[in-house]
């Protein structure tokens, strides 16, 4: 079983709200989409240059921080912005270098890319502390090379909703049970499809409709924000969210809308590495 992962929340708090920036930029087209034709690389454009200026200054009206996980590639190719979210006391975290899906890397090549992902946020004074897969996934590796290159988190699985927990490797069997084995020192805190804007506002040209009404994800939002306020004591809440998504005009609005509502309501926003740190079982 999973142990009793809790969050200790300042006084008067209902649920820890991490605001999560994958800001991918032009990266997610090329190493997750293979799409690097002019159109797709203005969409990574527009959220370097129009989204995620526009989330820093949403940012700073609530006087919130939240952690962005900036691949390499959005480092070295938009450096001066990602320098401005540094500067802002947002935290930033390890995102692959150009999107990659480490799922069948080998040990080898998956190093490589969690080299190159350290050496560009280097460029910026960065030493992350946590590690989200672009693909929300993992190699059979993942969890060692996250452990031999020193990270405390990670936020990219699903093994709980609300609450933060340590995962375990599992050993796949059909043919009869699957065995948990080792339990990782790495701290999971879990994302989720339902709290991310990717796969219900981003269109995609024959793959993606995206074209979920603002309003539908807002209810949602603060659908499971609610459940946890009331049902769930000392919870985490990790909503994703991308600069060339949220950063839209209709978009962007809808976020300070659910920032309002949550500001009202009891939420504690803090970074992933926030989370980290005030971590407790019972
Ligand atoms: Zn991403």
């Amino acid at each position: 079983m999973q142990r009793n992962g809790k969050v200790r929340l300042p006084e008067g708090k209902k649920v820890a709200v991490n605001i999560g920036c994958d800001f991918d930029a032009q990266s997610i087209w090329d190493g997750s989409f293979n799409l690097t034709s002019p159109a797709y690389m203005a969409r990574g454009e527009f959220g370097a240059e129009v989204g995620a200026p526009r989330l820093l200054k949403l940012f700073e009206k609530y006087g919130i921080k939240t952690t962005w996980c900036i691949p390499g590639h959005t480092v070295d190719t938009f450096t001066d912005i990602c320098k401005e979210v540094v500067e802002a006391g947002h935290e930033v975290a390890h995102h692959g270098y150009v999107h990659e899906n480490p799922t069948k890397a080998s040990y080898e090549e998956e190093e490589k890319v969690i080299k190159m992902g350290l050496e560009s946020l280097a460029k910026i004074g960065v030493k992350p502390r946590g590690y989200r897969s672009p693909y929300w996934d993992f190699s059979p590796n993942t969890l060692e090379i996250l452990e031999k290159y020193g990270f405390e988190y990670d936020s990219s699985l699903m093994g709980n909703d609300l609450h933060p927990y340590y995962p375990r490797t599992v050993e796949v069997h059909s043919d009869k049970a699957n065995v948990f084995t080792k339990e990782s020192s790495i701290l999971e805190i879990p994302v989720s499809w339902y709290l991310d804007d990717f796969p219900q506002m981003e269109y995609i040209t024959g793959g993606q409709e995206g074209q979920r009404p603002v309003e539908d994800i807002y209810n949602r939002w603060v659908s499971i924000f609610d459940y946890a306020c009331n049902n769930e004591e000392g919870a985490c809440y990790a909503l994703t969210v991308h600069p060339q998504t949220i950063g839209r005009a209709h978009t962007i609005q809808m976020l300070e809308k659910l920032i309002q509502y949550m500001s009202d309501n009891g939420a504690w926003f803090a970074t992933l590495g926030e989370i980290y740190d005030n971590y407790y079982e019972d």
